[in-house]
């Protein structure tokens, strides 16, 4: 049976299986690197920092902080019709890196930079599901 998802959904590359299953499994998993000990998203085979292969899977907190935003109003793909306008969100997670989502649960005008959020997991089909965040 196929799903009607009327909008982009993650692709699956050679590095991402991990997190996104753990996406499914209500988990926020991130490689951290076995040489300098730093987290990175997104998956990659290299360290960004030190360009070290060794690396493993550990689950993240969740939680973060709202580095920067913008509000769409402009339609840019036709699956997002009902949604304008909506954020797009950098949120800067505990453990380090920055990424890309969108904050549910509050108004656009009450986003503000450095606001606590933490994870909300989206299932957008049952084989995909997306990473969101809420205010903390
Ligand atoms: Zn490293």
């Amino acid at each position: 049976m196929t799903v009607e998802y009327p909008k982009p959904l993650p692709q699956l590359t050679d590095d991402n299986g991990p997190y996104l299953e753990g996406l499914r499994e209500r988990e926020l998993r991130l490689q951290r690197c076995g040489a300098c000990g730093r987290y990175r998203y997104p998956p990659a085979r290299f360290c960004p920092h030190c360009l070290s292969e060794e690396a493993s899977w550990e689950v993240a907190s969740g939680r973060g902080t709202l580095y920067s935003f913008i509000v769409v109003h402009q339609l840019y793909h036709p699956g997002f019709r009902d949604d304008i306008p909506y954020n797009v969100a950098i949120v800067e997670l505990d453990e380090g890196p920055r990424i890309t989502s969108n904050v549910v649960g509050c108004e656009n005008r009450d986003l503000k930079i450095g606001m606590r959020l933490v994870a909300e997991y989206f299932d957008a089909t049952p084989e995909a599901t997306i990473l969101k965040f809420r205010p903390a």
